[in-house]
């Protein structure tokens, strides 16, 4: 005679392997359990509680992958790709707004000495991330600033200096990853001549308010990875030989690329918006960078 325990187990038994082979589970209290907490403290200022499930989830991206020696990486899936080493149709001379003529060969762009800037078509702002990758010309010649010179300007107006830094001294504020003029990198990350180079740049662009500056541009690069500005605020445009100064712009502006007469070559080049935490993220937090 069965005891009731050993029916009950039986039971059990014979109820998992029915249950998977329906594949059709009923809904289980677990799928409708909430994401995070609606009885948690609200964060102070705002109208989320801690953990809360029922904030907006961040809009979902695929990350590009990363360029290796050998092979040049992707952009994310939300970025504007400027260059994907094929042409340079977001592209125009900044002289004439002619098309542009640097060289593409090979996946990459050369810059044509003595052709002028390029710059990109549209416009971007107020606030994005920027990447960029480089390659001096190898073997080298010059020195100093006559060395792999070219730029990255944002707004059309603020250089983060472009330079062949591998033993190569100069000024320090005129260096690879240099606020041209006014900051030095924090360390000096430059690979050999020849060699691919990264710059990842994020960008806080400057506020305007009645033509005077309400918030100054504010810049973070990654040199091949390593920090190298963070979170520095310019203290105005870049220019040479002068202390710069702000001059009011329109929250968008273009990318620029500077011909300073040295046969530098890039590719990879994507950029995607980014978005600053609102008063209604931050609450009674930090005011810091806002
Ligand atoms: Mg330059």
């Amino acid at each position: 005679m069965k005891s009731p325990l050993l029916t009950s187990i039986a039971a059990l038994v014979i109820a998992v392997p029915a249950f998977a082979a329906d594949e059709k589970p009923a809904a289980t209290p677990e799928a409708k359990k909430p994401l995070g907490h609606q009885d948690s403290p609200i964060i102070p200022g705002t109208k989320w509680h801690v953990h809360d499930g029922e904030r907006p989830q961040p809009p979902i991206v695929t990350p590009g992958e990363a360029s290796t020696a050998e092979k040049v990486g992707t952009a994310p899936s939300d970025a504007t790709v400027l260059f994907d080493g094929t042409d340079l149709s977001k592209w125009k001379m900044e002289k004439d707004g002619s098309d542009a003529k640097w060289k593409v060969e090979d996946g990459h762009m050369e810059v044509v000495p003595k052709s002028g800037y390029m710059m990109t078509k549209d416009e971007f702002g107020p606030d994005f991330q920027l990447h960029v990758e480089f390659a001096t010309p190898n073997p080298p010649s010059g020195d100093s600033q006559g060395r792999g010179n070219s730029g990255v300007f944002l707004f059309g107006r603020y250089e983060i200096q472009v330079l062949d830094s591998y033993n190569n001294p100069t000024y320090p504020d005129g260096q690879a990853t240099a606020i041209y003029g006014y900051m030095p990198p924090q360390v000096n990350a430059s690979r050999p001549p020849g060699v691919w180079q990264t710059y990842d740049i994020l960008v806080e662009g400057p506020r305007f308010t009645d033509g005077k500056l309400a918030k100054p541009m504010v810049v973070t690069v990654l040199h091949n990875g390593v920090v190298t500005q963070n979170h520095t605020a310019l203290i105005g445009e870049t220019p040479h030989l002068h202390v710069g100064e702000y001059h009011a712009h329109p929250e968008k502006g273009p990318i620029k690329l500077q011909d300073h007469g040295n046969p530098m070559r890039y590719r990879n080049i994507w950029i995607r918006d980014m978005h600053m935490p609102t008063p209604e993220d931050i609450g009674d937090g930090p005011k810091i960078g806002q």
